[in-house]
Formats: C-alpha cells, sequence, structure tokens
C-alpha cells in the first residue's frame, strides 16, 4: 500500500556508517571510536542506528539514560558495552548490573553509591568516572577528585573502565576553553592510572590528538550534522524529510497567507499546502524563513507554520506538472542540508534531529546489519 504519510523521513543507514568510518580515521591511531545513540539515536532511531554502527565496527555505544540502554543493549551482539551518561539512580544499580549496562559516575555520591552496590552484590562491577573539567555541568568537582585520590576505596570496591570528561566549546575550535579542559583532563587522569581515557565529542575529535586519548565519543556527526561549524561539512547526509502537497492553488489577486495573516502576496503566485507542521517537529520559528526544494528548485516557505500545514511558494517550479497533489517538497535534502534549516531559525542540528516528530513514515534504507538489508520500520 502507498503510504499516506504527510511527512516522509529516510535514514541512510550506509551514509551514517560511512560517517563512524571517517571519524575513527581521523583518530589517532589506538583511540577507540564509540557511537552515542541518546535520544533515540539523535531522533533517527536508536536500534536501527546501533546496528549499522555495529556493521561498521563500533562496539561501544553511549545512551544518556537507563531506560534506553535496557531498549538498546539486547539488540546489540556479544562482547559490546553501553554505557548511560546520566549515571546510576538511586535504586537502580542493581537493574544496571542485571542488563550489564555501565553506569557514568557523575559524582562522589554516585562513586559512593556504586562501591557500595558492588561490595554488596556486584563485586568488580564496571563503571566509567566523569571529571568535570569546566562544564559545570556532570563529573567530579576538583573538590571531589582531591578527595578521591586521598582515600581510594571506593575505587577498590568497582572497576573502573573509562574515566571521561566532556568539552564546552568545541565546535569553536579558536575558544581558550578547549586547551584549559584538554590540560585538565591530562592532569585528572594521573588519579586513575592505567585506566583508558576519554574526551572528545564529534567536534573534539576535529581539535587534534591532543583531544583524542583512547575513546572518542562521537555523536551528531554520525548523523550528518557538521561538526565544524564555518567550515566545509566532511560528514555526509544522513536524514532527507520530505513533506507532501495537500493542495495547489493560484492566487491572481492580492492576499495574504496563514495565521496572522503576516505573508502578503501581490498576486500571480502558485502556493502548495504541506501537510506538515509544527506538530511534527518543525519549529514554528521557521515561519517566512526556511527553503523547501522542489525539482531542484528552492521555494520558500511563506507565511506561518501551523500545527500540521505549511504553505510554499512554488511560483518558481518551471513543470507545472511537478507541483501537484502527493509530489514531495525537502525540508531537509541534498539542496538544503539540516545545517542551513537549523541556522535560519537560531538553533542547532541537535534540536532538529531531536525534535523530528512521531507522525512521520520512517525509512532506513541501506545498513550493513547482521541480518542484512535494507530494513523498514
Ligand atoms: C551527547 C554527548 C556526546 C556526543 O556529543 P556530540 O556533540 O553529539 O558529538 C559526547 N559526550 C557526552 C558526555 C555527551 O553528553
Amino acid at each position: 500500500m502507498m503510504t499516506a504519510a504527510q511527512g516522509l523521513l529516510t535514514i541512510d543507514l550506509d551514509a551514517l556508517a560511512g560517517n563512524w568510518r571517517r571519524l575513527r580515521d581521523r583518530l589517532r591511531s589506538g583511540t577507540e571510536c564509540a557511537g552515542v545513540i541518546k535520544a533515540n539515536g539523535y531522533g533517527l532511531g536508536d536500534i536501527p542506528v546501533a546496528r549499522a554502527l555495529y556493521g561498521a565496527g563500533c562496539r561501544t555505544f553511549f545512551v544518556a539514560q537507563m531506560e534506553e540502554g535496557l531498549r538498546v543493549a539486547p539488540t546489540l551482539p556479544p562482547g559490546c558495552r553501553v554505557f548511560v551518561l546520566s549515571g546510576p539512580i538511586p535504586g537502580c544499580e542493581a537493574d544496571l548490573t542485571a542488563a550489564g549496562l555501565i553506569p557514568v559516575l557523575n559524582s562522589a555520591e554516585q562513586i559512593e553509591r556504586w562501591a557500595a552496590h558492588a561490595r554488596a552484590r556486584a563485586p568488580g562491577a564496571p563503571a566509567a568516572i566523569h571529571v568535570d573539567t569546566g562544564m559545570e555541568r556532570l563529573g567530579l568537582m576538583p573538590s571531589e577528585l582531591a578527595a578521591l585520590r586521598e582515600d581510594r576505596r571506593p575505587l577498590e570496591a568497582f572497576a573502573p573502565v573509562l574515566v571521561m570528561s566532556h568539552l564546552a566549546c568545541a565546535d569553536m575550535p579558536g575558544h581558550a576553553m578547549n586547551a584549559r579542559q584538554v590540560s585538565a583532563f591530562q592532569a585528572a587522569r594521573a588519579a586513575f592510572p592505567g585506566v583508558p581515557g576519554s574526551l572528545a565529542n564529534s567536534s573534539g575529535i576535529f581539535l587534534g590528538p591532543a583531544a583524542h586519548h583512547d575513546l572518542a565519543r562521537p555523536g551528531v556527526a554520525l548523523y550528518g550534522v557538521n561538526p565544524a561549524p564555518g567550515r566545509p561539512n566532511p560528514m555526509a547526509p544522513v536524514v532527507r524529510l520530505q513533506g507532501r502537497i495537500l493542495q495547489v492553488r493560484h492566487v491572481d489577486a492580492p492576499a495574504t497567507v496563514g495565521y496572522g495573516a503576516t505573508h502578503w502576496v501581490a498576486g500571480r503566485r502558485r502556493i502548495a499546502t504541506v501537510g506538515i507542521g509544527y506538530a511534527d517537529g518543525l519549529p514554528r520559528a521557521a515561519s517566512d524563513r526556511i527553503m523547501g526544494v522542489l525539482e531542484e528548485t528552492p521555494v520558500p516557505l511563506i507565511g506561518r507554520v501551523s500545527m500540521d500545514l505549511v504553505t510554499f511558494d512554488v511560483s518558481a517550479v518551471p513543470h507545472p506538472d511537478a507541483v501537484r497533489p502527493g509530489a514531495l517538497i525537502d525540508l531537509i535534502g541534498p539542496l538544503n542540508p539540516i545545517d542551513d534549516l537549523a541556522a535560519r531559525v537560531g538553533t542547532i542540528g541537535y534540536e532538529i534531529l531531536t525534535s523530528l516528530g512521531s507522525r512521520y513514515a520512517r525509512r532506513h534504507i541501506g545498513g550493513t546489519a547482521p541480518d542484512g538489508g535494507t530494513e523498514r520500520t
């Protein structure tokens, strides 16, 4: 049956796998490349994403929440590691261990709690330790790190398998914060001799080898967002978002379009109404600001984005036949990349991806999944 969905989201798993390899190849030799698949694989489907990354060679994954780990981990082949960035929620320590998930311990309190859990029920349970080097969000504060250097007993109850920190300004290579964090992390690692280190997110990989350590944690670049803003995007696009034309109208006399009558047309325009809106994650801030593409022709979005509908001025499309009910307009595609859309609405690709709505027909194409072939979800 032909899909009745009004928005089509196509996710290219081969491009995703290629992006992972491209990032891995930038790392200094000996550095492992992980994959960050939190928030449902940045909105693209964590299970197919993880499977495609596994096919490319990825064996270490990061999720934000335990619930995410519980869903994805059982779908991965044995030998994979899944870290939970938020750490253990009080009372859930045994569930983490039972599921084989590895928590990231972000405070002295979490370290104490994990040590107590390990002593009582799970000797040598693995965990990562997150040291704050300037983000002031999660991670051991300098005073907590100093205390741990004095009294190492909590560290003896469990197995620290990774020490990590997170960069605040990696997408601004010239920012002084980067050098401060790189050296603070180097110093902090001395407290954990023999424990592998991890600092770089996607943009951190592009800061060079001093940020690479033993394990890199790219997320957004895997999904095609530019990790090096201001420079040409080294990543391949992964997402194509298309909206279906419901109706085409010819305007001959002066008129206004949409809620608030914000957009004025002087007459003689063709307008296509497309069946997706802010309920699908297309920001209302896109009103009168973004470009769709139809038949390789840029078509401006005119008027307000409403809940289920948007309108495009398609007057410039040369073939009238192309503008018909059922035809698809690209909102994100080869000629209008996600970073452009994000910039035009004053946000970042991360937010566009993780806001992608639940009404789209999602199609995963390509993929080197163990069971092979194209899958449709
Ligand atoms: C989300 C996240 C990442 C991945 O960041 P990107 O900028 O998407 O590459 C890495 N590390 C931590 C701690 C994160 O929260």
